[in-house]
């Protein structure tokens, strides 16, 4: 059984705040993409992560 590659140090330094916003969700899931390869992001999430790429 194969564990996905988790950067625990970028998760302890970068914790989802509890209410984030979408925005807040958006810039953790592309962060999260660039530094983790732990979960991939679900279709909510990546038309969030596109929002927030083309507003910038
Ligand atoms: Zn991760």
């Amino acid at each position: 059984m194969y564990n996905k590659i988790m950067n625990k140090d970028w998760h302890q330094k970068n914790r989802m705040p509890v209410n984030a916003t979408d925005e807040q969700r958006a810039k953790w899931h592309i962060e999260h993409l660039k530094n983790c390869d732990c979960r991939k992001p679900t279709a909510n999430i990546q038309k969030l992560i596109d929002k927030y790429r083309a507003e910038k």
